[in-house]
């Protein structure tokens, strides 16, 4: 086939509504062709073979081909690394430019180049878009032209920054008649690439009409199922746009909800500008913590057997549906560097194998947050008591007993460690390390 073709490489943004590389590559004059890569680097790495994001992903990913059916073309669907599918896509078809948007992980920054590069020698045009954030890289930055590196300022100048030109729609539907005219390839199976499927329906991709009328009521109680919008997995794949959702938020003025798109933007811009953070604390001088990574007690936070019983339903929720309360996550993931000790990296390497709504820049974010290691440090000596926290934000103990059916049976395990003298210990411990630092 002659004809010059534009392909947009689809990633972390499987819609064709309001994506920024798609709007580009339909306004490129040539007909366009999207492609999906299944990326063998990441998934021959996940040990469980039943996994939710897979299946998720296979299942957006068959939607967007019957979108395109629906048009009369196509999605190109891959499995292998990128670099060795985009040199068969260069020898099969003629590619004048391709389009993508911007991602920010290190991994993601690396496999770019190389591909902007292998595209480059081939005098293939390599156009990327932000998309996934509202503000990105040095839109926003302290009056020093910096990045923050405290949230409540970062949040001020971005809430400041947010006009409706931030959160316009790229308009798509009026270029779907640029898609290239072809018939829809086969679909790719989960057998295929060696997965099973878990089975479990997904979460809505809309929140419930209401939830912005009641979302900072409700947000910090983990027994109610409507609470928040559980629409992280959405968010994650790019099967919502994060614009359409501000400015929804924006419009019902609910700036609860505005601020956690906030804190979503700000994670991805500490990755970006400290991309240290993937492997090492923020603050450098918490890599000094001596941890006690015990692993008998690894195993029973990991399991929910730890006898604090708002800490055990959150890891039981988590292994069961694959999400966690954010209330509990901070419970939970301050549970196991404070009260036991444990390194925040095993902590976040086990939600990062669970969690449906796993994102690097947010859960990295959110263990940091919990470690006192990250950029919104809490003091070292603030340790959550989690007795009270389950009083304040499960009050009626329900969450509890829906996960921990067994709480108030002599079966119950006695909790791991004792509160005061946990407390004490990470107190002392953490001093020691920060003298050091
Ligand atoms: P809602 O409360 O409805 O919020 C809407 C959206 O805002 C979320 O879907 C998410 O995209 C964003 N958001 C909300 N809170 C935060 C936050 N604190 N930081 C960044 N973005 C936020 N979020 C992830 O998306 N992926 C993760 O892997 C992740 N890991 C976490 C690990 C820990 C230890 C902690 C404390 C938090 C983590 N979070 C993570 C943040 C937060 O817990 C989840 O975004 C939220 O619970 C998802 O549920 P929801 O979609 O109903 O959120």
């Amino acid at each position: 086939m002659s004809e010059p073709l534009s392909l947009v490489w689809l990633r972390r943004d499987l819609r064709l509504h309001d994506n920024a590389a798609v709007y580009h590559a339909l306004k490129s004059g040539r007909p366009v062709i999207p492609v999906f890569i299944f990326d063998r680097t990441i998934l021959d790495d996940l040990d469980d073979r039943q996994d939710r994001r897979v299946e998720f992903l296979l299942q957006e990913v068959n939607r967007l081909q019957d979108e395109l059916a629906k048009m009369g073309s196509t999605l190109l669907v891959r499995y292998g690394k990128p670099i060795d599918v985009w040199k068969e896509l260069i020898s099969q078809y003629s590619i004048a430019d391709v389009f993508t948007n911007h991602d920010y992980e290190v991994y993601a920054k690396e496999r770019d180049k190389t591909i902007g590069k292998l595209l480059a020698e081939q005098d293939i045009g390599f156009h990327t878009s932000k998309d996934q954030v509202i503000f990105e890289r040095d839109e926003v930055l302290t009056g020093k032209k910096t990045p923050y590196t405290v949230f409540t300022p970062y949040s001020r100048n971005w809430k400041e920054k947010l006009t409706s030109f931030y959160l316009k729609s790229y308009p798509t539907e009026n270029y779907f008649n640029h898609f290239w005219k072809t018939s829809p390839e086969k679909a790719l199976t989960l057998q295929s690439m060696d997965f099973k499927p878990v089975g479990e329906s997904f979460p809505a991709r809309t929140a419930s009409d209401t939830l912005l009328d009641h979302y900072n009521q409700t947000r910090d109680f983990p027994a109610l199922p409507h609470g928040t919008s559980q629409l992280g997995m959405h968010l994650r794949f790019g099967t919502i746009s994060i614009r359409d959702l501000a400015r929804q938020a924006k419009a019902a003025e609910d700036t609860t909800f505005l601020n956690e798109l906030c804190w979503r933007d700000f994670y991805f811009q500490v990755l970006d500008h400290f991309p240290h953070v993937e492997k090492h604390s923020f603050r450098r001088e918490y890599d000094e913590i001596n941890w006690r990574n015990n692993e008998d007690e690894f195993g029973k936070w990991c399991e929910g057997k730890t006898g604090y019983p708002i800490v055990d339903a959150g890891m039981r929720q988590l292994n069961t549906i694959g999400w966690m309360h954010n209330r509990v996550r901070m419970i939970t993931a301050s549970f196991l560097c404070k009260h036991l000790l444990i390194d925040w990296r095993w902590g976040e390497a086990y939600f990062a194998k669970k969690l449906r709504d796993y994102d690097l820049s947010a859960n990295n974010g959110g263990w940091q947050w919990a470690a006192g290691s990250g950029t919104d440090a809490a003091p070292y000596f603030r340790v959550f008591n989690p007795a009270l926290q389950a009083k304040k934000f499960d009050p009626k103990g329900e969450y509890i007993r829906q996960w921990v059916p067994e709480v108030d049976r002599p079966n119950y395990p006695k909790p791991i460690v004792e509160h005061t003298t946990a407390r004490q210990r990470a107190i002392d411990t953490y001093r020691k390390a920060l003298r050091k630092g």
